[in-house]
């Protein structure tokens, strides 16, 4: 590991100064994801910048939605009373996501910002242009069993590993970031990239942006969500494809209804080709798997993660039937 200095701040706009005027500097929160890059030279600042005890961990609950730090941790947010009543999509994910453990140091802009886990990131000896640009990508023609079905390009096929940005992406979340310049508010959906030709970007912050925040409205009056993940084992991993689902229904017509995919992009990628299809229509399995198959017309996917395109058809049917009957919100 190469050496680093360590610098703990105070205050948010002190940590913000600090890494933006450094562009080997870094911030640390909960560091479940930069110290296992760190040790495996993934990651190699000159300085990190810690973050973590920065008065940013509050959940606040008001008349329009929630506010969450973005040091809360994940457990905390999962098991919000709130959270866990009216915003059943997002306490659910963050429960899919890693182990008890790691939910109790994770905070909440970590997650967020947490990287792919393609085997060839993490291995600094082989070729990837996400971890080394212009290297090369090996998992084009490598093991594919996790790649993207969606949005990939030529220099990257990685997925976004992340549970909890899906979830917010059906909720339409904003997240609130903190820069030189002082606060913007970007919507959850605009906060991670497709790779393009420049994969090792991974989200659309500015070096030296600071998430502090993110706000969560509630859902309209009426309306269910939920999360369903698929993954390798069931005690803890990244997803091979998930579902995060809101739906309203009116005379047994769709009135409201979004859809996120985890596990199947470098994004949460927002389904709104198959949410258009299905709006002002009952809800039944071939209409569900005929708006996926509209969503899925541009998925590219080979031997390997063909799979995925099974999963997404036949999970999203699972999410909108369970939340059409009773007991899910
Ligand atoms: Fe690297 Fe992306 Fe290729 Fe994986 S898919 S090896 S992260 S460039």
């Amino acid at each position: 590991m190469r050496e680093f200095a360590y610098e703990a701040v105070t205050d948010p706009e002190g940590a913000v100064a600090l890494v933006a005027a450094d562009p080997d500097a870094c911030f640390l929160a909960g560091g479940t994801n930069l110290v296992d890059h760190l040790k495996l030279g993934v990651a190699s600042p000159r300085r990190v910048v810690d973050v973590s005890r920065l008065p940013l961990a509050s959940i606040v609950a008001g008349d329009d939605g929630v506010r969450i730090g973005a040091n809360a941790r994940n457990s905390d947010v999962a098991l919000h009373p709130r959270v866990q009543a009216d915003l059943t999509v997002l306490s659910r994910a963050l429960l899919a996501g890693a182990s008890p453990q790691i939910r109790n140091q994770a905070t909440t802009a970590g997650n967020l910002l947490q990287r792919t886990r393609c085997v060839y990131f993490q291995d600094v000896t082989t070729a990837c242009n996400k971890r080394a640009p212009g290297s090369g990508c090996s998992a084009r023609e490598g093991y594919g069993h996790h790649n993207a079905v969606l949005g990939g390009s030529e220099s990257c096929v990685a997925v976004y590993p992340g549970d909890m940005a899906v979830a917010l992406t059906a909720l339409d979340a904003t997240v609130v970031v903190l820069g030189p310049d002082g606060e913007r508010r970007v919507p959850v959906e605009e906060l991670h990239r497709l790779p393009g030709d420049r994969p090792d970007r991974d989200t659309t912050l500015a070096h030296g942006e600071l998430i502090v925040g993110v706000e969560v409205p509630w859902l309209p009056d009426g309306s269910r969500s939920a999360y369903h993940k698929v993954r390798d084992r069931a005690a803890f991993a990244f997803a091979l494809a998930s579902v995060a689902g809101v739906l309203r229904l009116d005379g047994g017509a769709v009135t409201e209804l979004r859809l996120a995919w985890g596990g199947v992009a470098h994004k949460p990628w927002r389904a709104r080709q198959a949410e258009e299809a299905l709006i002002g229509r009952p809800l039944d399995e071939a209409s569900v798997h005929a708006a996926v198959d509209l969503e899925l017309a541009a998925a590219a996917a080979g031997p390997a993660n063909a799979y995925k395109l099974a999963l997404l058809r036949n999970v999203t049917w699972l999410v909108l039937r369970d939340l059409a009957g009773e007991g899910a919100r």
